[in-house]
């Protein structure tokens, strides 16, 4: 049972709702159906702009919650509750709950990964202006949006309006920065990993490519077709290629982005990089907001970097501890710096500190499960 597929939901109104053929929805509410899971973590969504995560045990409210939400940025990895559970997982959500599993904080044998393949989300209040200044439209007036083929594809009542994403980015619009420099599009530390790339042109928007990875994978899809819940049929070697070469062509995008942004960094003196490492950092109000928000974190109301320090310093002790603590593991989700008030580019520098640090140690943090975390586990100093 493991491979690529091409599946969809039977039931007709959850194939219409979700974007590609509703099969995410439809295997999460058969696992509730059949007792697979206590419960599945899902995004409500109460407008194109908002969502909140639930966990349910009812089938027909997880049903009710398919379709696209690009424009909104959470990270589930921080509310995946006991018990055995399956949930929709980008592949930061799926690393940081990776990352959470190996600190203790969850079980990962309970827990079904349905991966989704991701090019990238959208800040909610950027998307909001974006929307006005962009397509010239009313974002209330928005009632759907669809990535495809490097568009973004806007709905409403009276139609829908499609522009380059290239374009938006241009013009400092678009995806979210943390996603336009994400490599890791197909979530394969997850169960299954499922999307619209490397579909045949007849059934884009109509079903799923999902490619089933574990064993825990293969149970959840194969109780989906057992309890009649969706149906498939086995991809083929053109619809593998194609994905392929999409995934291929995202990671060279996101390569590109990589350079652009982070190369004016690196070509800095090192007293300039200082210069803008603290001028950056010295907005810091020390709402506390990027902790609460990073699904790394795990120390809880113990956490190092509440210690109180000398206040004196241009940057808050507070995040020079957060900034070496997370070297190890920071994933580039792109959540602490969506929620600062003093708009650090939060990630970027994150980034620039755990990926020199990871390189050296050979530890991509959300991805490798054998590994433990090198600060908990000790490796670091194994390694030296
Ligand atoms: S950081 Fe990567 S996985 Fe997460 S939303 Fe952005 S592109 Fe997707
Ligand atoms: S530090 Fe920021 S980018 Fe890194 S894992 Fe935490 S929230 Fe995500
Ligand atoms: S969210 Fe921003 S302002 Fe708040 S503590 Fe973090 S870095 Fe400082």
């Amino acid at each position: 049972m493991k491979g690529c597929f091409i599946a969809w939901a039977t039931d007709d109104a959850t194939r219409k709702r979700g974007s590609s053929g509703g099969f995410v929805s439809a295997a999460l509410a058969a696992a509730l159906d059949s007792k697979l899971v206590d419960n599945v973590l899902v995004l409500k969504k109460t407008s194109p702009y908002k969502a909140t995560q639930i966990v349910t045990n009812d089938p027909k409210e997880v049903l009710e919650c398919a379709g696209t939400l690009h424009f909104v940025s959470v990270n589930l990895a921080k509310y995946v509750p006991p018990g055995r559970v399956a949930l929709p997982a980008k592949p930061c959500d799926a690393m940081g709950i990776i990352e959470r599993a190996k600190r203790g904080q969850l079980d990962l044998d309970d827990v079904y990964m349905l991966g989704l393949n991701c090019g990238g989300s959208l800040h909610p209040k950027k998307a909001k202006k974006m929307v006005e200044e962009m397509y010239d439209l009313d974002p209330d007036a928005v009632i759907g949006e669809e990535i495809l083929k490097g568009e973004l594809i806007l709905k409403t009542a009276s139609g829908e309006k499609a522009l380059k994403i290239d374009d938006l980015e241009e013009k400092g619009y678009g995806r979210r920065e943390s996603c336009r420099y994400c490599e890791t599009n197909i979530p394969r530390m997850a169960d299954l990993a499922c999307g619209n790339w490397g579909l045949p042109a007849d059934k884009l928007g109509k079903a799923t490519f999902v490619e089933v990875i574990t064993d825990k994978g293969e149970e959840i899809f194969q109780n989906a077709v057992d309890t009649g819940y969706v149906a498939f049929e086995p991809a083929s070697d053109k619809a593998i290629e194609l994905r392929d070469k999409i995934d291929k062509v995202m990671k060279g995008l996101a390569e590109k982005w990589h350079k652009r942004l982070f190369e004016p960094i690196e070509k800095l003196s090192d007293s300039e990089r200082l210069a803008f490492y603290v001028d950056a950092l010295s907005h810091c109000i020390g709402c506390g907001a990027c902790r609460k928000a990073c699904p790394v974190c795990t120390c809880g109301d113990s956490a190092k970097c509440l210690t109180e320090g000398d206040s004196n310093y241009k940057i808050p002790l507070f995040l020079m501890v957060r900034l070496l603590h997370l070297m190890d593991s920071c994933i580039g989700c792109g959540r602490c710096e969506d929620v600062c008030p003093a708009g650090i580019p939060l990630t970027l520098i994150h980034r620039k500190f755990a990926e020199r640090m990871q390189k050296k140690l050979g530890y991509v943090p959300g991805i490798n499960l054998d590994k433990p975390p090198y600060f908990e586990g000790g490796r670091i100093h194994e390694k030296n």
